[in-house]
């Protein structure tokens, strides 16, 4: 049989794209290599306890008065989830700058307790907010191809070339101010003098203004509910079957798989980054592609280590949804912290202070994740692989002790470890990388928006956290309706 179009991935791209062209009668199949849906948003168990291993804050879903994109792509495709909104409760620490702050309550106590902590502050932010608002209309109206945004939005042109930090200088916010924002709004591990504004605010966005939410359920049953609908529109998804071959034919491509099997379609739908679709499943050389490949920088990869505790998080004092602790607040200084396996890098989430029901009475889950910058992992060995993981993991556990002052050692009832390569083999990530190509200098969201079509390879097309929008379930599951959007548009034109 020959499909319109063939997905390879079940991630959050990969489903999203699948939606799409099954909600617009497409021939679709998607080829999964794992057993279940959903990449890395997934839930596995150990002993009594269900973890997820990605998904703890869903941006861009919003709620019933501030719909999010999210939200509104679910309700066209008639998908229910249930979602509990996400407290801004955080505690932030920062061994250089002794700072140890818990960031609580609604925005005017932030806006306030920055002020307190560097005067000057609550007039450049607030002056900040109408900005934030601009640059995402100028975003939405790009998206929809407007390109004359000089009239309506002025700002979004001023702003678009420039630099985190260096916008939020011009907008007088004070330096301890702007790092400060930088680790409250940003993925750690992206330089703020490289980040591009236009990434960093819309960012900022989504997080004031639509609120990340937490799936009521876990993972799981969120992706097997995306799946299912797929499948009720017309869709197939064919489970354990491994890509490992794209081929040109006369009228589309061929995707082979490893077990010899081959399917056709017109077009090509990768739900993976592109250095791996181009190193190891086409085979030709394409040098327009490798080009832009190898200017990306991909981003960090990590240790995360999902903790089972026998305890609530009330007798165990985790009184905070998300900790961090820095070296430095300044992000430049402190990612070249993160290029050794020891260092003072770490975030915490703690998911049952948003959904008491994220584990058995009594009991709490603790996600602890540090993140590497560079080649740190490549000194790892089949030999050396197993202890080195136990000993960061400990010294990983140590270290929230130690920063926080809280007990979890004598608690831990179950204890998963998940590394680079952990997290490669389950995805095929290169390097294990976390969040796709990081949307740095030139190769940002917009820059990515305005090239798409240049830049295009014939009939294989890209979504998730690799592709346009950069990392995030919001982002990646936006990117498959972007681009599905883009091809389906392509055809009404060509009938
Ligand atoms: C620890 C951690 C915490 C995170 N927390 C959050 C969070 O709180 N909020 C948030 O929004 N984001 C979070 N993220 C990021 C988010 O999970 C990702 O950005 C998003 O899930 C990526 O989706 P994707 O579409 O790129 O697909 P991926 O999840 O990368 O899925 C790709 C799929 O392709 C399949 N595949 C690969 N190769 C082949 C092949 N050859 N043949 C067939 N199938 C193949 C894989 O099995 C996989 O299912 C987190 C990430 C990590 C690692």
């Amino acid at each position: 049989m020959k499909y319109d179009y063939i997905i390879i991935g079940a991630g959050m791209g990969g489903l999203s794209a699948g939606l799409n062209l099954a909600y617009n009668n497409k021939k679709v199949l998607i080829l999964e290599k794992n057993s279940l849906p959903g990449g890395l948003v997934t839930t596995f168990k150990r002993g009594r306890f269900e973890f997820d291993a990605s998904l703890y804050d869903l941006m861009d879903y919003g709620s019933e008065e501030h719909i999010g994109s999210l939200q509104r792509l679910f309700k066209k495709y008639n998908l229910e989830i249930d979602t509990l909104p996400i407290p801004y409760n955080i505690r932030i620490k920062s061994i250089d700058d002794k700072l140890d702050e818990v960031m609580k309550g609604e925005i005017d106590d932030w806006v306030l307790r920055l002020e307190e902590l560097h005067s000057g502050s609550m007039s450049s932010f607030r002056s900040l907010l109408p900005l934030l608002k601009e640059i995402h209309e100028a975003l939405v109206a790009l998206k929809k191809g407007r390109n004359n945004l000089e009239k309506d939005f002025p700002n979004f042109i001023k702003y678009v070339d420039k630099n985190a930090y260096d916008a939020l200088v011009d907008l007088n916010l004070p330096i301890d101010t702007i790092h400060l924002l930088g680790y409250i709004w940003i993925e750690i591990g992206s330089p703020l003098n490289k980040l591009n504004f236009i990434d960093f605010a819309e960012c900022m966005y989504k997080y004031i203004f639509r609120r990340p939410v937490a799936l009521q359920n876990k993972s799981i049953d969120f992706t097997l509910k995306l799946a299912k609908r797929i499948e009720e529109l017309g869709g197939k998804i064919n489970y354990r079957s491994l890509v490992t071959e794209i081929k040109d034919t006369e009228d589309g491509k061929e995707v082979i798989l490893s077990d010899g099997t081959k399917y056709h379609a017109k077009d090509v739908i990768c739900n993976l980054s592109e250095r791996y679709v181009l190193k190891e499943l086409i085979k030709e050389n394409i040098p327009q592609a490798n080009q832009k490949e190898n200017a990306r920088t991909l981003s960090m990869n990590g240790l995360v280590v999902y903790l089972g505790l026998n305890k609530s998080y009330q007798d165990l004092k985790l009184y905070n949804y998300r900790y961090y602790e820095f070296q430095n607040l300044n992000s430049v200084v402190n990612m070249k912290s993160m290029k050794k396996f020891y260092h003072h890098t770490l975030e915490a989430v703690v998911p049952n202070i948003v959904n008491e029901q994220a584990s058995p009475k009594n009991t709490t889950i603790l996600v602890l994740k540090t993140l590497y910058s560079g080649d740190v992992w490549n000194s790892v060995n089949k030999e050396n692989y197993y202890q080195t993981k136990e000993e960061l993991a400990n010294a990983l556990i140590e270290e929230f002790e130690s920063a926080f002052h809280i007990d979890i050692k004598e608690y831990i009832e179950e204890i998963e470890i998940a590394s680079p390569i952990t997290f490669e083999r389950y995805t095929n990530n290169i390097n294990g990388c976390m969040f796709g190509p990081m949307r740095l200098g030139y190769d940002n969201s917009i820059h990515r928006l305005l090239s798409y079509e240049e830049e295009r390879i014939p009939h294989i097309h890209f979504v998730g956290g690799s592709s346009l929008f950069g990392s995030g379930v919001d982002n990646a599951f936006y990117s498959g309706y972007y681009i599905t959007e883009k091809l389906l548009e392509e055809e009404r034109r060509s009938e």
